[in-house]
């Protein structure tokens, strides 16, 4: 068996989107996924023009577009009241960055990125556990659960959250935000989904909770997801996330956040980790790639999407760099450029989750504030939305949201300018 250039460890969306950016640059790729099968669990996903610029360049698109739902507002609310507090309008934004803004279900989104990988000749395996890494004098090795080693130039760990590689980096642990997430999926065809309008992505922002909703696969189903903190997290407590809590959080929720929990899964849910950003991703010739480099909250729904332009970034840098200059040259441009913007992306999540969550008069103040936001003033997405920077000098200065002028609080001040 002849070694691959690279191993991808992880096949979620970004090994791979990894796998697939460094394949069509005439590697040989080799992803070892844990799993029996590859898959997705979970149910939506939304994909700005950041990302959807890449699956252009990949020539993915079409499918994509045809897989999903190209939404015309995305649209922020007051949970409790209801009330519209500001709005993107996606039309509008599409031609600002160029490309849409895409909602699609994580397992369409995962089937056509393992659909492109098979197309182009990745070689996919599953039931492969990975429980170590290390450096050759000329590569790297894996060690799988059953003993067996493989080796290559280059290894890329994108084996999420818990990651094994990231030990060669770092001593941490995924940090808990005490919040956990509740999704499920409804067909529009009856009931009340039948009524929601799925030209919008909505998130309703309320007291230690929020609640998102949009349409996918054409408007064939709605996707809601609820999410809030946890009362028995907080005080410690080890089974902590259960349904009771659902219902108790969003009790003081408008009707039509609470007309949604009946929809949600209620036997199963996602406890909400990130980690402290790091601002080393390579190890000699292995590198990390995806959440296990930088896990985020989902408030800004960028961690998938950091995830593909991580694999993008990789294989633009391949083309820059591998010929004339080697793997070396090319895992430190990556180095130089991802972990500050995803640094940025990490902790600018955890500030919108304490934003939306605010309670009493620090939210009314929010509200004020997002009220004033001019509907057509993209200062607040511009360096996330615009085109992924390959050097750090391309890198936009990261825009502070809010603009506080009367009022100031502890939760706001992330945003203070
Ligand atoms: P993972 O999806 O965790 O994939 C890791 C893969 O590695 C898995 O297949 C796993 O089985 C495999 N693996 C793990 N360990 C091993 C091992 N030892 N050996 C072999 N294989 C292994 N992001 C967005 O961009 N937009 C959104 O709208 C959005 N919404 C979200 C909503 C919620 C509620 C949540 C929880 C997250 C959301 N995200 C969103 C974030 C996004 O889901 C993740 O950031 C993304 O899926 C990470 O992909 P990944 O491939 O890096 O990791």
């Amino acid at each position: 068996m002849t070694d691959p250039d690279v191993i991808v460890v992880g096949g979620g969306i970004g090994g791979l989107g990894a796998a697939y950016a460094l394949t069509r640059r005439g590697l040989a790729v080799r992803v070892l996924e844990r799993a029996s099968a590859f898959g997705e669990v979970g149910a939506g996903i939304q994909l700005a023009p950041n990302c959807t610029r890449i699956l252009d360049d990949y020539g993915l698109l079409d499918e994509a577009r045809s897989l999903g739902v190209l939404p015309d507002a995305m649209i922020m609310r007051d949970a409790v009241d209801g009330a519209e507090l500001t709005r993107l309008d996606l039309r509008d934004l599409e031609r600002r960055y160029g490309f849409p803004y895409l909602v699609i279900h994580r397992s369409d989104l995962h089937a056509m990125l393992l659909r492109a990988c098979g197309r182009a000749g990745v070689d996919l395996r599953t039931s492969q556990q990975v429980t170590a890494y290390e450096n050759t004098p000329d590569g790297a090795r894996v060690t799988l659960a059953d003993g067996r080693a493989e080796e290559a130039r280059i290894v890329i760990a994108a084996d999420g959250l818990h990651s094994v590689a990231r030990r060669l980096l770092v001593d941490d642990e995924p940090v808990s935000s005490a919040y956990v997430a509740y999704r499920g999926t409804t067909p529009t065809a009856s009931g009340r989904a039948a009524d929601v309008d799925l030209s919008e992505v909505v998130v309703h922002v309320g007291p230690r909770c929020h609640f998102v909703h949009y349409g996918l696969r054409g408007g064939e189903l709605l996707n809601q997801v609820a999410v809030f903190e946890s009362p028995k997290a907080r005080a410690g407590e080890e089974d902590w996330g259960t349904p009771d809590e659902l219902d108790a959080a969003f009790a003081r929720t408008c009707g039509f956040v609470r007309g949604g929990l009946p929809d949600m899964w209620r036997d199963r849910w996602w406890r909400m980790y990130d980690r402290d950003p790091i601002m080393t991703w390579v190890d000699g010739n292995i590198a990390l790639l995806g959440d296990a480099a930088h896990p985020p909250l989902q408030y800004i729904a960028q961690g998938a999407i950091m995830a593909i332009e991580d694999g993008w970034v990789l294989g633009e840098h391949v083309a820059r760099h591998l010929a004339e200059e080697g793997w070396p040259a090319v895992l430190a441009a990556y180095q130089a450029v991802r972990p500050e913007h995803c640094r940025r992306v990490v902790t600018t999540s955890r500030a919108w989750g304490e934003l939306w969550h605010l309670d009493g008069l620090a939210r009314k103040q929010r509200n004020v504030l997002l009220r004033e936001r001019d509907t057509y003033d993209y200062a607040f997405v511009d360096w996330l939305y615009g085109p992924t920077a390959l050097d750090p000098a391309d890198e936009p200065p990261m825009f502070t949201p809010i603009p506080l002028s009367s009022a100031k609080t502890d939760a706001l001040a992330p945003f203070a300018p």
